[in-house]
């Protein structure tokens, strides 16, 4: 493999210490390790992808009972899919899960393509790592995984200088985790690639004196193990501004709009947004009887990958909407419906206080 760094160990010989290490100390008994289903195995590396295990595992055992198959998951509304991964963040997953269901049922037979990298990446939402690690641990046969732990690990195991984001380092990384799998107990050396990196060679404490490979890791000889890996150049984050209208009925009930399909909290439920002040005025005299301002709430930030948006809450109340408005829903605290939120709208919703009244929800 001509972009391939020397390797630290021979690959048997860096297999044997990692299983050894796995025995002792890998994660035995998660919930998707039995039965360990194409499905189960799916569902778990997409849930997994920015969340760590133990948030995880209750999204996924809700996850599963209520979608146990994935014909069932194919079936649902997208909006039972969104409200099950409320929480969890980066939505786009649990979109993109619900497309790839249904056309596994459409092309597939209502299964995933295990019998290669390529059928599995054809799928929405599938990378080239997650479909190695739902191959390598569904089926047994031998596929490389390269998660953002096993990049950290092997980055630092070679001393392997740049961003493992940029192109040329991460050819590097994959040609190191083809050359370092095995041929047998795939799913004890996926497993124990991922668990490696989440608990011992962690991002910020890397637990060296304990660490199988310390007497070849070239970090940790360097003396400086969490220089690597190197940081993504930085960008200042542009930040946006939005008003949220948290527009109250008397009964307490709370206006909320459903996002579009795609883009920013897509297909979720939010609170109506403006960018200025007068856009809100506007809407409200278009659509609100009697609306009464009250004093606006304190501005937050909320973070995304690539901006951050500063959040003005303003409280409004009103008799009713005039306007017969198809894409909300009066949302009431008391008895709130299964509905997909927006994690700072969840946040905003949690901190009101429940009235008494028990009206049903339904649309304007
Ligand atoms: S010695 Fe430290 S830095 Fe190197 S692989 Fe082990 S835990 Fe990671």
């Amino acid at each position: 493999m001509a972009d391939m760094p020397p390797p630290r160990l021979a690959a048997s010989e860096f297999q044997q210490r990692l299983l050894a290490w796995f025995n002792r100390h890998g994660r035995h008994d998660l919930p998707w390790q039995s039965p360990r289903s194409a499905y189960r195995v799916w569902v778990s590396e997409i849930m997994l992808q920015q969340t760590q295990v133990t948030t995880v595992i209750p999204y996924f055992e809700r996850f599963m009972s209520h979608f146990p198959t994935l014909e069932t998951l194919a079936n649902a509304p997208q909006d039972e899919v969104l409200h099950l991964w409320t929480g969890l963040g980066y939505y786009a997953r649990a979109r993109n899960l619900h497309k790839a269901a249904q056309v596994a049922v459409a092309e597939h037979n209502g299964e995933l393509p295990t019998e290669s990298i390529d059928a599995l990446v054809a799928l929405p939402g599938i990378g080239r790592s997650t479909a190695g690690a739902i191959i390598a641990q569904s089926t047994g046969q031998r596929a490389a995984i390269l998660d953002g732990n096993v990049k950290r690990s092997l980055t630092r195991l070679h001393a392997l200088p740049g961003w493992p984001g940029k192109p040329a380092v991460e050819r590097k990384l994959w040609a190191l985790a083809e050359y370092y799998t095995p041929a047998e107990r795939l799913a004890d050396y996926t497993q124990a690639m991922m668990d490696f990196g989440a608990t011992l060679c962690k991002r910020s404490k890397p637990d060296c004196p304990s660490c199988p490979f310390n007497d070849v890791c070239l970090a940790y000889a360097q003396g400086e193990p969490k220089r690597y890996p190197e940081s993504k150049p930085k960008k200042a984050l542009p930040t946006r501004h939005t008003i949220m209208l948290m527009l109250r009925d008397p009964q307490g009930r709370v206006w909320l709009e459903q996002r579009p399909p795609s883009g920013l909290w897509g297909g979720l439920w939010s609170l109506p947004q403006f960018e200025q002040a007068s856009e809100l005025n506007r809407w409200l005299e278009a659509n609100a009887v009697n609306p009464a301002w009250d004093t606006a709430s304190p501005s937050f930030y909320h973070t995304f990958s690539h901006f951050r948006l500063a959040i003005t809450p303003q409280p409004v109340s009103c008799d009713r909407l005039s306007g017969v408005r198809e894409s909300g829903v009066w949302y009431d605290i008391n008895h709130p419906p299964a509905l997909g939120l927006a994690a700072p709208v969840k946040a905003l919703l949690s901190q009101l206080v429940p009235f008494s009244l028990n009206p049903t929800p339904g649309h304007a």
